[in-house]
């Protein structure tokens, strides 16, 4: 099954980076949102981006307007029906994503492929709800997504190989590494990474260690590139809240509980960088440690 026209639901953070890769690959994109604005915003942000690479070398002007030529925009769902793939990255909550499926099936060309770019929803059980469950799957990309190599392609029960291969091969075209993963809470990324986060967060409630002491360690002890506040910061605390909730629950372990502090922060709306404080408060010039 060969790919050649993209449709993208959904137009935020992750939207506009996928349609912007995509793009690049020379896919025709049709992006859509309910938000005339986000649609107005996403196509402004991924002339940005595209600029900023052009001034770094790494695609040549006449890349860049091609691809921004092959990205068009519609607040009509059922303007995606003759697309061959379709990758569903709106707000995370299951009724929406659900509703969105709902909506579209009508109009979809039977061979159409179905994804979720979620990050925490069963994908079984968002493809149980569609007429096409081997035609369903996650396409997992991570943020910022012109930027990050992975994308984890995520198998759902009924998954058939022919969609999996297509949606492989579209990962290789856009320039990009797949990783497959089964249908289990959270994934492999998130599976791994929101543990991590989550027991530095109890390094700082035990008083083990500061917010600095503990991103330190981290980045001069292990070699990563952030600590993992810093890191938690920049995912928001809301969403590693959300993912460790939906590790403990899928998989019923008390070792994915949710640290007390984590929730504390979240309870007081400091999500980290977007709301300008959390671990780090990020209203002056350099960010500095709340603990
Ligand atoms: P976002 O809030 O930035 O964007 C979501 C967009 O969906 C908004 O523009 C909203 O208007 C639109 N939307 C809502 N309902 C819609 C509908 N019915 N039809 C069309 N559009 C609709 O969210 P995001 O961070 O881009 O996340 C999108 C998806 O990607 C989520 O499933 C999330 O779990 C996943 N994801 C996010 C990240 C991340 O770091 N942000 C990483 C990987 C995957």
């Amino acid at each position: 099954m060969q790919v050649e026209r993209v449709g993208v639901v959904g137009a935020g953070q992750m939207g506009n980076g996928i349609a912007h890769v995509l793009a690049l690959a020379e896919y025709d994109v049709l992006m859509t949102d309910i938000s005339a604005d986000a649609l107005t915003a996403a196509l402004a942000l991924i002339d940005k981006n595209m600029t900023r690479q052009v001034s770094k070398g790494a695609i040549s002007e006449a890349q860049k307007a091609t691809a921004l030529g092959r990205i068009k925009t519609t607040q009509t769902l059922s303007d995606l029906g003759q697309t061959d793939l379709v990758i569903e990255a709106a707000t995370e909550r299951e009724t929406i994503k659900q509703a969105i499926f709902e909506d579209l099936l009508p109009h979809l060309k039977p061979t159409t492929i179905l994804t979720s770019n979620t990050s925490s929803i069963s994908i079984t059980r968002l493809a149980s709800r569609t007429d096409r469950p081997e035609k369903f799957m996650g396409f997992h990309f991570m943020n910022p997504v012109p930027i990050m190599q992975l994308v984890e392609l995520i198998r759902g029960i009924a998954t058939d190989d022919e969609t999996f291969s297509a949606c492989y091969e579209v990962v290789e075209r856009i320039g990009k590494t797949a990783a497959a993963a089964e249908d289990f809470p959270a994934f492999i990324v998130n599976r791994i990474l929101m543990p991590m986060i989550n027991e530095a967060i109890y390094t700082l409630y035990e008083g083990v260690g500061s917010v600095r002491s503990i991103d330190t360690s981290l980045k001069l002890g292990a070699n990563h590139p952030m600590g993992p506040l810093e890191l938690a910061d920049f995912i928001g605390l809301d969403t590693c809240l959300a993912i460790m909730n939906v590790l403990h629950e899928g998989l019923a372990d008390t070792k994915y509980r949710p640290c007390p502090l984590l929730t504390k922060y979240v309870e007081a709306g400091w999500l980290g960088r977007k709301t300008k404080r959390g671990f780090y408060d990020y209203r002056g010039e350099t960010p500095v440690p709340t603990r």
